[in-house]
């Protein structure tokens, strides 16, 4: 930093560590260096935190600790979980549902599956981003392998009425396996996959204020998955590779912190994002994507400006040291049109006019006003001077 103030509102695309996370990791990585299959001192200390982290882990999402994978990502747990469980369910059947408005993780791995062979039926939202739980219903088959639908849409902050999927699903056809990606639902949201009927559920670290390279898998019992890594064996040989230690402890201890008290931390988020609204609501002709109630995510805001373009307004703000991100920050890297949007009926003309503001309870309400009085002195001034 040069000493100018920045207002960080990028926290779906990734988070700031918790200082507590960090000073563990660094203490196991100086001191807790063993490797957990060491079958020594050092080994069997090293292995302990990984009980550790999995003893907090399902506790927050009401599971057994054998239920619980360590991966590098949510992008890697998302493969796991539908190629893993579409390969290991071929002889059932061909057939998989998703939504269109899922991440890269979830749409990529159902294009890799369709190219080997698996059919995929890809539902549309409504115009708040919602998934219909009879819709899904309607679309399972004797031989649907496979249901994933997302907790958390990253783009516009849409929660998806999951139970209802989960029963839905399950009603329909009670060998179909459903998976969810919760990767910006985790910690923001209670989440019980048993009561739920989710089968398996995709988390990661970063998201939530813990180390980047590292992800969460939950699998139910009795769920085959084939591995996608093959090598040392660990992790019961559904995947191999020397475990994150650090990185695992970082991430459990991170979601510790934010699952303490989770009620008072959406409160804390839904506050901050309401003064947002109220304030850019001031703006002439700005609209926002989604719902805005307290049913959608309380830290995802995504607001289109009809007449200024996304990464002109980004760029803007980020003079001024905010920072925000234009569609997903995930595929920023690849520019291309969200699927989210088109899905939901963005008018072809405004697709490119959309900025998400995240939140994270590191946030302060005065960065909500401050960033709200930025956006209100640039819009008009970028409507008057910068061509669409
Ligand atoms: N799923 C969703 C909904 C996400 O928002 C993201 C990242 O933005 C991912 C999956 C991928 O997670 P990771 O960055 O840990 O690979």
């Amino acid at each position: 930093m040069n000493g100018k103030r920045e207002i960080y509102l990028d926290n779906s695309a990734t988070t700031r560590c918790f200082p507590e996370a960090a000073a563990l990791m660094q203490e196991i990585f100086l001191e807790d260096y063993g490797n957990p299959s060491s079958m020594h001192h050092r080994g069997v200390t090293a292995e302990r935190r990984i009980r550790e982290a999995k003893k907090t882990l399902a506790g927050i999402l009401k599971v057994q600790e054998k239920n619980l994978y360590f991966t590098s990502c949510g992008t890697e747990s998302d493969n796991l979980a539908l190629i893993g469980g579409a390969l290991a369910a071929r002889r059932r059947g061909k057939h998989l549902i998703t939504t269109q408005i899922e991440h890269p993780a979830v749409l990529e791995s159902m294009r890799y599956l369709e190219a080997q062979g698996f059919e995929v039926t890809r539902l549309g939202v409504d115009r708040d981003g919602l998934v219909s739980p009879e819709e899904v219903a309607a679309a399972v088959r004797p031989d649907t392998i496979l249901v994933s639908v997302m907790h958390t849409n990253n783009e516009i902050g849409s929660v998806q009425p999951v139970e209802e999927i989960g029963k839905a699903v399950k009603a329909a056809n009670p060998g179909t396996l459903f998976h969810v990606d919760a990767v910006q639902g985790f910690c923001k949201a209670a989440i019980y996959p048993k009561r739920m009927q989710i089968d398996l559920l995709a988390a990661s670290g970063h998201k939530i204020h813990g180390p980047k390279g590292t992800g969460l898998l939950y699998v139910a019992d009795g769920v085959r998955l084939e591995p996608l890594l093959h090598g040392g064996g660990q992790q019961g040989g559904l995947r191999s590779g020397t475990e994150n230690v650090p990185g695992i402890a970082g991430m459990a201890l991170a979601a510790g912190v934010l699952c303490r008290d989770l009620d008072a931390d959406r409160q804390k988020l839904f506050s901050m994002k309401n003064r947002l609204l109220t304030r850019l609501q001031e703006i002439p002709d700005v609209f926002f994507n989604g719902r805005t109630d307290e049913t959608a995510a309380p830290h995802i805001l995504s607001v289109r400006v009809p007449g200024v373009r996304a990464e002109v307004l980004l760029h803007a703000l980020e003079d001024r040291g905010i920072y925000v991100s234009s569609g997903s920050a995930c595929s920023s890297n690849h520019p291309r049109p969200s699927e989210t949007l088109a899905a939901i009926g963005t008018p072809a003309s405004e697709m490119d006019n959309s900025i998400r503001l995240s939140l994270s309870v590191m946030n302060t309400m005065e960065e909500m006003d401050l960033a709200a009085d930025a956006i209100a002195e640039l819009v008009p001034f970028l409507r008057r001077f910068v061509r669409r």
